[in-house]
């Protein structure tokens, strides 16, 4: 079969690959526990399942504007006004198929082939096979310090001639970890002196611990949306737990707005107005949910924390936000895919894979589950890496006998 050089260069989204995973094994009766994907278990908002359905009852169910119906940018455009404390038109919105669609358009729009795209690691798994299937080229940057907080002068350093944009995604996900408010400050600054496309990934924006705030990009930036190569992008996936709606967005300069719109209205011809609905209630209604997914998220994450504070061997910067914590198990294995697949294939735990966020010896571990889920996901890991635990392990009323130790 003859494919394209540059779809036989993408790799699959190993994220979304064990979420199958895990849903094949628990139809086969496995016991898994799925510590590996970011998506939020509570339900979808009423008024977003009310507004989806009244729409899907009344059998109109057409095509929509390209960049989305006009009651979905203004809620958009209200959103901005309100979360980030910046007026925009919706001229310079657009909704996309979830926040993934609106920053690969977004790069559609921005890169030419053998342009470059730096972006901190550990990073998001879309974010490298996004920019090669523009034809450009992803240049990851692991902070100089080892740790999780890229500073200004490790993006100054990865930037060269050919760096068209920079993506920064705090609160970040593998990390948890959100960037400081001056780090932020620095790399808007930075971007407009170079003339640099700025995508904020700012999926996780609401999903702080702690009382801390999200930060707004746009207070650094000095000149209007339509002088800034700044690109914000958002979505109701992870704050109003609807990641099965696809409804994302981003915000920026209307010409670039407008070359998206026309890319995507080839691509999709938009999302589905039936979601986009949905979209404008979740982002109109009541926002208590997202207050207390947050709570629960932070419960889950002080939980693990302790967890893994027992755990000899392991280390783990404490998340700011987000549901995900990323932790070096490299003295068990540096190598992060062998150690997922055994504790996988021993104990029936999901875990993903260092070196698929850029970074091995790590593995990602997700706090979306239940209590019980991160307790005994902790468990059933330290009982089949931890040589001093007993050999016996009961999972329901399977008896483990470890033999690898
Ligand atoms: N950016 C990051 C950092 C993510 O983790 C995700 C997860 N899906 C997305 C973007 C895309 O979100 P959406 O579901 O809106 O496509
Ligand atoms: N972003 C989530 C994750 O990293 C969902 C899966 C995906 O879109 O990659 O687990």
């Amino acid at each position: 079969m003859s494919l394209s050089i540059i779809g036989r260069s993408i790799a699959e989204s190993v994220t979304l690959k064990l979420n199958e995973t895990a849903a094949l094994l628990r139809a086969k009766g496995e016991p898994v526990i799925h510590l590996g994907i970011g998506e939020p278990k509570s339900k979808a908002p009423l008024d977003a399942i009310v507004a989806a359905a009244s729409l899907l009852n009344t059998g109109e169910i057409r095509y929509t504007p390209a960049d989305g119906i006009p009651a979905l940018k203004q809620a958009i455009v209200r959103y901005t006004g309100d979360m980030y404390g910046r007026i925009v038109s919706p001229q310079n919105v657009i909704a996309s198929g979830g926040a993934k669609q609106a920053i690969m358009v977004a790069l559609q729009a921005i890169l030419n082939p053998q342009d470059e795209v730096v972006f901190p690691a550990p990073y998001w798994v879309s974010y490298p096979e996004m920019v090669r299937l523009c034809g450009a080229i992803p240049v990851p940057v692991l902070p100089e310090d080892g740790s999780f907080y890229p500073t200004l002068l490790d993006i100054e350093r990865a930037c060269g001639s050919n760096t068209k944009a920079i993506i920064i995604n705090s609160p970040n996900n593998p990390t948890g970890v959100m960037y400081s408010e001056q780090f932020i400050s620095e790399i808007v600054e930075f971007a407009e002196k170079k003339g640099l496309y700025l995508i904020m990934d700012d999926i996780y924006h609401r999903l702080v611990f702690n009382g801390k705030k999200p930060i707004s990009c746009y207070n650094f930036l000095k000149t209007s949306i339509d002088e800034s190569r700044l690109i914000v992008i958002n979505g109701v996936s992870k704050q109003y737990a609807m990641t099965g709606f696809r409804i994302g967005w981003a915000v920026a300069n209307k010409k670039l707005i407008t070359c998206m719109t026309n890319i995507q209205s080839h691509q999709t011809s938009g999302p589905s107005v039936i979601l986009q609905a949905a979209a404008v209630a979740a982002i109109m209604g009541i926002q208590s949910g997202v207050s207390s997914l947050c709570a629960t998220l932070q419960n889950n994450t002080n939980v693990l924390m302790d967890q893994l504070n027992s755990f000899e061997g392991v280390r783990a910067t404490r998340p700011d936000g987000t549901f995900y914590c990323f932790v070096d198990f490299s003295h068990y294995s540096k190598d992060s895919s062998k150690l997922a697949y055994f504790l996988l294939d021993k104990v029936k735990v999901i875990t993903v894979p260092g070196k698929e966020f850029g970074l091995d010896g790590f593995l990602r571990l997700s706090t979306c589950g239940s209590i019980k889920d991160i307790t005994q996901g902790i468990e059933r890991i330290k009982w089949a890496l931890d040589p001093n635990s007993p050999n016996e392990l009961f999972i329901g009323d399977r008896k483990l006998v470890r033999d690898w130790l």
